[in-house]
């Protein structure tokens, strides 16, 4: 196993760490009811996915 030679300093951890953030949620406007869905899935307030009813 590897072990660190060399203490990393504060700003280099940091530095590496700033790829590390989750990136945010894409939203998809949906098409019937105009409210926030997530893509590829029918709308939680209408039920609608590309203009077709698919929930109860
Ligand atoms: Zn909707």
């Amino acid at each position: 196993m590897g072990v660190p030679k060399k203490h990393k300093t504060r700003s280099g951890r940091d530095q590496r760490r700033s790829h590390l953030a989750l990136k945010k949620t894409s939203f998809a406007k949906c098409k019937n009811c105009g409210g926030p869905t997530m893509p590829h899935l029918p709308c939680k307030n209408c039920g609608y996915l590309n203009g077709r009813k698919v929930t109860k």
